[in-house]
């Protein structure tokens, strides 16, 4: 049982005023977890003004260095208390022990030290050529300000990742924060608060954690008057309504929202390999990316072979127990996203050829297990095609040449991420210039780094996170003019 159930609200270990709590199940056995402090309204007025007392009082947003020494702080801590928050994730999000490794957790606390560095590098101020203004002549300089009180909301899927990189960026830049994480995982986020009040020096009220079941604590904060930002990533059907409800106060919006990516496979690559590896790569966390390449496009003329290849993969993909360290998939975060995916599986049913997988797991009695899935001969107006599915379901498209599999990848609402794998890098690169999307892999050297800006074209975003562009995201920009020396 996981022993959280307090939110983070000016420096302190607080229930929710109500007193209530949520449990949730762990999605590989489907016990209980535990529970969960379930903030409501009052509660998140008390964090937010929290945040924005802290932030009027000015000392933070001044000091650069002491941010940096408070970020190094939350590092070293997160990396000391490492096994206790993997094991967190593990129970409540389902992911494997080797993708924790991989992507979820070591990674990412790493990465912290990326923006506490730019804390203190970072040129706040700049000056601007002297010049004459309608008034005369003048000196000006560009300064960046932290924005103020930032309200970040987070999906389930990558609870560490998402969570740190925008509560860690936020702080950089000197704003403070309120963070809401999804209902489904509220653990991660409450123990990191709790990591950051035990163990580094944050003033209270820098840093605040509301958890709650409600997604009503998402959109009150989206149209709270004293927050001035709000960072936000999950599906693109709710960021529309986070862009439409932060309309009222005109906050600044940053949207990391859905996906439909594609992986190109051009008829000079190592086919089979490529193939194999796209198809593998989508069934990861069982299909819950958001940059994942759910469309596989293949060259017609080897479209037999590149079939072959994806379904070799996706029968021997390993998937189970999320702490056997051989299995690279596990459940489902839920009973209802299972049942979601399970119904796209049966409209691609009546779409596309089903070759193998297509069920509930056949090995397993508990947890919310969906067999790796193949369809094939998919049509690129499918819906299968089009829509988010975000479970383990590898879809394989065929086209003709360069200009077709470019028509095809971009003939989507989203625009997140892609993959072009090729014989020539000059080839690939040519067409990775004409995709319409916000990251692309080629021959899968791939982007995600901390200093790398990351973000979606078209309705997969709005704005970019990592790299100078999101820590940017997080300042104000203000000129100043003043009389020549
Ligand atoms: P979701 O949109 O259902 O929920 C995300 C968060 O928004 C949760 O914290 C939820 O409580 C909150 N929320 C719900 N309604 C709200 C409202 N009206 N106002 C404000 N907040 C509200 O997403 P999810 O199901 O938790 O996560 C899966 C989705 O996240 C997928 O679509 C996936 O592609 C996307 N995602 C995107 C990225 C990216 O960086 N682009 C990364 C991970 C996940």
């Amino acid at each position: 049982m996981i022993d959280q159930s307090e939110l983070i609200i000016n420096g302190e270990l607080v229930a929710a005023r109500s007193g209530r709590t949520f449990d949730n199940a762990n999605p590989a056995t489907e016990e209980l977890l535990g529970v969960a402090a379930d903030a409501g309204p009052v509660d998140l007025d008390a964090a937010v003004a929290a945040a924005r007392h802290r932030f009027d009082e000015g000392a933070w947003s001044a000091d650069p260095a002491f941010r940096a020494h408070c970020l190094r702080q939350l590092q070293t801590a997160l990396q000391a208390r490492i096994e206790q928050v993997r094991e967190v994730l593990i129970a409540e999000t389902g992911c494997t022990l080797s993708l924790s490794r991989l992507m979820q957790v070591e990674p990412v606390i790493a990465d912290i030290a990326y923006v506490a560095d730019l804390a203190e590098s970072y040129e706040y101020e700049q000056a601007l050529p002297d010049t004459t203004t309608l008034m005369g002549p003048a000196s000006r300089i560009v300064r960046r300000e932290p924005v103020g009180v930032v309200g970040a909301i987070t999906p389930w899927n990558f609870p560490l990742m998402l969570n740190l990189v925008k509560v860690t960026g936020a702080l950089a830049a000197g704003n403070t924060v309120v963070l809401k994480p999804a209902p489904d995982t509220p653990w991660t986020a409450a123990l990191l608060g709790r990591i950051a009040l035990e163990d580094t020096d944050l003033p209270p009220g820098v840093f605040n954690v509301v958890t709650s079941a409600d997604h009503g604590i998402g959109a009150q904060l989206t149209a709270h008057r004293d927050v001035d930002l709000i960072t936000f990533t999950g599906s693109t059907s709710t960021g529309r309504a986070v862009m439409a409800s932060a309309a009222g106060t005109v906050k600044r919006t940053f949207l990391e929202l859905g996906g439909k990516s594609a992986s190109i496979v051009l008829d000079d690559a190592d086919l089979g390999a490529v193939v194999g590896l796209a198809a593998s790569h989508i069934c990861f966390h069982a299909g819950q990316g958001c940059a994942l390449a759910t469309r596989i496009l293949v060259p017609r003329s080897r479209y037999t072979e590149a079939v072959d290849a994806a379904e070799a993969a996706v029968r021997a993909f390993p998937y189970g127990d999320p702490m056997d360290p051989a299995n690279m998939m596990g459940p489902l975060i839920s009973d209802r996203q299972r049942a979601r995916v399970l119904d796209y599986i049966n409209v691609g049913r009546s779409e596309a050829k089903l070759v193998c997988g297509g069920d509930r797991s056949p090995r397993h009695d508990r947890g919310f297990y969906v067999e790796p899935t193949l369809f094939v001969d998919v049509d690129p107006d499918a819906r299968i095609a089009q829509e988010e599915i975000f479970g383990p379901v590898v879809t394989v498209l065929p086209f003709d040449d360069d200009d077709d599999a470019v028509a095809i990848a971009n003939n989507s609402i989203y625009g997140l991420s892609g993959v072009v794998s090729s014989g020539s890098v000059e080839r690939a690169m040519a067409v990775a210039r004409r995709l319409r999307t916000g990251t692309v892999a080629i021959n899968n050297a791939h982007w995600l780094a901390p200093d790398s800006p990351f973000g979606g074209y078209k309705q997969s975003g709005l704005g970019r996170e990592n790299g100078i562009p999101g820590f940017e995201s997080f300042l104000e920009i203000k000129t100043i003019g003043y009389p020549p020396a």
